[in-house]
């Protein structure tokens, strides 16, 4: 049984990633930081299913936390064979207004989080000389968002990640891509309003937002052992809203 690491799993995208690859039989263990209850919750459901998974609390953004959770991983099963770099946190502020903590945290949350994680992940991943990496970035981290200037900072640096590291480790086994959701009906963006969504479907091609699911099944393909052939690519799921 393959073991995935999802970060940031406790709720959305990663909640929703975590049941589907419970459903498809990995072994899946779900990182959360404040959400604990949630992530019971979550997990309660993915056994009453019949799938096998357990929680662990780490704040992703810590590398001695990092560090703690990937010693309990590797006692336990010896490593991920696939690791899902989630765990995220946005915010909306002109420019002018954003403080040097408000950076830090977002930088560290977005991209600090999967550099620790890609390199606790990947000494087993290259014995074994299989792994997939798969980077949770956003459109904004492709084509910048106003108001969103250390958020779309933050998540091109997954993407400059992603690709470097793919280079390096191709050779290995081990593929790395990035998924760049667009806007995905979550906690995250429970701040728009309806006519807001309304607003932002009407301006997508496929005239709808995006769901968890929708990242979920990207996430769920590019683990595959047969996308062997795919790293250091940028998969947009966004509706054709960035193309
Ligand atoms: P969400 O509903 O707000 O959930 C965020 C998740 O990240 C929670 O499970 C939270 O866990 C976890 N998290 C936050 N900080 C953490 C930390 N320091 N350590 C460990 N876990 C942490 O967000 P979402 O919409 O599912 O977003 C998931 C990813 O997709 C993020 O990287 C986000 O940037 C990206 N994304 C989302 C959208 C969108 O429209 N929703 C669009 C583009 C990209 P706890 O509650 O347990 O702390």
């Amino acid at each position: 049984m393959q073991t995935v690491l999802i970060t940031g799993a406790s709720r959305g995208i990663g909640a929703k990633t975590a049941e589907l690859f419970a459903q498809n039989g990995y072994r899946v263990i779900i990182n959360f930081n404040n959400s604990l209850s949630v992530a019971e919750k979550l997990l309660s459901e993915i056994i009453k299913n019949g799938g096998v998974a357990e929680i662990i609390k780490a704040d992703v953004s810590d590398s001695a936390e990092v560090n703690k959770m990937f010693e309990l991983i590797t006692a336990e099963y010896g490593g991920v064979d696939i690791l899902i770099n989630n765990a995220g946190i946005a915010q909306t502020k002109l420019f002018t207004d954003i403080t040097d903590d408000d950076w830090d945290r977002m930088i560290s949350v977005n991209l600090s989080s999967a550099f620790y994680c890609c390199r606790s992940a990947l000494p087993y991943m290259i014995r074994q000389h299989y792994g997939r990496i798969i980077n949770i970035s956003s459109m904004w981290g492709q084509v910048g968002g106003s108001c969103e200037v250390h958020y779309s900072a933050a998540k091109a640096g997954v993407i400059g990640l992603t690709k470097a590291l793919a280079m390096e480790e191709g050779l290995s086994g081990i593929t790395v891509n990035c998924i760049a959701p667009g806007v995905i009906k979550t906690d995250m963006t429970s701040s728009l309003s309806t006519e807001d969504f309304k607003e932002l479907a009407e301006q997508t091609p496929t005239g709808t937002i995006g769901t968890p699911d929708d990242i979920a099944r990207t996430a769920l393909f590019l683990a595959d052992k047969n996308s062997s052939f795919i790293t250091g690519q940028v998969i947009g799921v966004n509706g054709g809203f960035t193309v």
